[in-house]
Formats: structure tokens, C-alpha cells, sequence
């Protein structure tokens, strides 16, 4: 059976943006609740897109996953949309796992934490 590279055929700004829009619909604050100025340039971009912010106001280190159920994940942009979009349509993980080359017993302790 062929197998689609689904993951790679995301952009991954896009997921990024799609994603941003998601789990943060009036913007991204810091933990703090402090709102990043319009055109903030990022703190860190090792990881793009998934880039850090620096609060000014209280100094807080943090990225569009930190404080949400996705905080502490190492997937990419493209595969996050596609394992929430299997969740979703309640693929079993075995079958999601397979599709994008994941590890099983690691995408089975996420699907756990997600749908808590
Ligand atoms: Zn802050």
C-alpha cells in the first residue's frame, strides 16, 4: 500500500498559524497573561516556526505550546495538526502512529493527556 508523506506535504507555517489561531484565539499572551506586541520579534527561533517569546513585561520565556495541553511536545507543526485531526475523527492511535511514522506508546500517552 503506498504511503502518503502527509506530514511533509504540510507547510508548516501554516499548521503553525492554524494551530495559534486554535489554542490561542485572542492572541498569544505570556503565562503571565501579557499580551506580545504587535511585530515583537521573537526571543529565540531555533525551532521555527515554533519560535519563543520574551515578555516585557515580566521577563517569561514562552511559545505557543506553554501552558496548554500541547506544552512538552516534540512533534512538529504538520504532525500536531494531523494527530489532532486523527483524535478528532477518532482514528485509533495505532493507525495514526503508523500513518506518520510516531512512535505508538508515545502518541497513546498524548491522545490520554489531550482528551483528558
Ligand atoms: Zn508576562
Amino acid at each position: 500500500m503506498i504511503k502518503f508523506p502527509l506530514t511533509k506535504l504540510l507547510d508548516e507555517q501554516a499548521s503553525y498559524e492554524w494551530l495559534l489561531e486554535i489554542l490561542h484565539p485572542k492572541g498569544l499572551y505570556c503565562p503571565n497573561g501579557h499580551a506580545i506586541p504587535v511585530g515583537q520579534a521573537p526571543h529565540d527561533r531555533q525551532r521555527e516556526p515554533i519560535v519563543k517569546y520574551k515578555c516585557r513585561g515580566c521577563g517569561k520565556v514562552f511559545h505557543i505550546f506553554t501552558g496548554t495541553d500541547l506544552s512538552g511536545s516534540h512533534y512538529t507543526c504538520g504532525q500536531i495538526v494531523l494527530i489532532l485531526r486523527g483524535f478528532l475523527q477518532g482514528q485509533t492511535t495505532q493507525h495514526i502512529a503508523e500513518e506518520l511514522g510516531l512512535d505508538y506508546g508515545t502518541l497513546l500517552s498524548w491522545r490520554h493527556r489531550i482528551q483528558r
